[in-house]
């Protein structure tokens, strides 16, 4: 489907007062750690987010960041996906020499959406089921222990941007140090502990959840957040163009209908 289809398109809007002319608008995307971390499709979020953005004729730079790359300084968005315990392993000591920068990055309010496995190292450690001690970088004020059971399945959560939904696969058990710096209320799943009904965290504009899926395909008022948070910072007061979301919509309701 084209840009144009998709932006006069009259079906379900998430957000019909937004109207930004925006032909010279720009946005970086960074995608952390995108060979390492990438499980459950959340390569999709990326991808999601610059093809929302095109959309309303945004610029959209793209940046993979490995293991040894430095991080751009011009980076509006940054995403990291989830990964197994060994590609947490593998990816720790770069982080840590990163840690500095995500930090400063984050007081500054670059918008971060981090899953799963990156959401663990966002908090302070995770410390794996056999005892590993994995270095986290604390931009999040959590940690994340593995424990014996896998909490895996489809995931419904009440957040401030709406219903999202997701699906979750991980044994790492997350605490926040204050409950009420969740990202959601879990409605169906585990969400960080699977005992105090939060899911994920937020602290400023950085975003942490268990959800793969990818996460943004199916909830779009949470993808246009994030665009519209980093335009905001970008440029001051921001809007989008409403879209055409019948589609993303539809798998939304299809995937809050799957069982657990
Ligand atoms: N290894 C972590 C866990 O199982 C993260 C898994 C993931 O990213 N899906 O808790």
């Amino acid at each position: 489907m084209t840009k144009g289809q998709r932006a006069k398109g009259k079906g379900h809007s998430t957000s019909a007062t937004y109207h930004l002319p925006s032909t010279t608008y720009q946005l970086t995307i960074v995608h952390l750690y995108p060979r390492e971390m990438n499980i459950y499709g959340d390569t999709g979020n990326r991808l999601v987010l610059q093809k929302r953005a095109e959309w309303r004729g945004i610029d959209v730079q793209i940046k993979l960041v490995g293991v040894g790359d430095p991080i751009p300084d011009e980076a509006d968005i940054i995403v990291g996906g989830g990964g197994q315990d060994a590609g947490q392993g593998k990816i720790q000591d770069d982080l840590q020499e990163k840690a500095e920068t995500l930090h400063q990055m984050a007081e500054a309010g670059v918008v971060m959406l981090m899953i799963c496995g990156m959401y663990q190292l966002f908090g302070r450690s995770f410390t794996t089921h056999e005892g590993e001690v994995i270095q986290g970088i604390g931009v999040l004020p959590l940690e994340t222990v593995g424990g014996h059971k896998r909490m895996i399945g489809n995931t419904i959560y009440q957040t401030p941007f709406g219903e999202i939904v997701g699906y979750e696969n991980h044994s790492g058990v997350t605490k926040l140090d204050n409950p009420a710096m969740a990202f959601g209320t879990v409605v169906k799943g585990s969400g960080n502990n699977g005992q105090d009904g939060t899911e994920g965290c937020r602290i400023q504009n950085v975003f942490g959840t268990y959800s793969h899926g990818p996460v943004l395909v199916k909830n779009p008022a949470f993808s246009d957040e994030l665009l519209r948070l980093a335009l905001s910072r970008r440029y001051g007061d921001a809007k989008l163009k409403s879209l055409d979301n019948t589609m993303e919509l539809s798998a939304h309701a299809i995937a809050s209908e799957r069982p657990r």
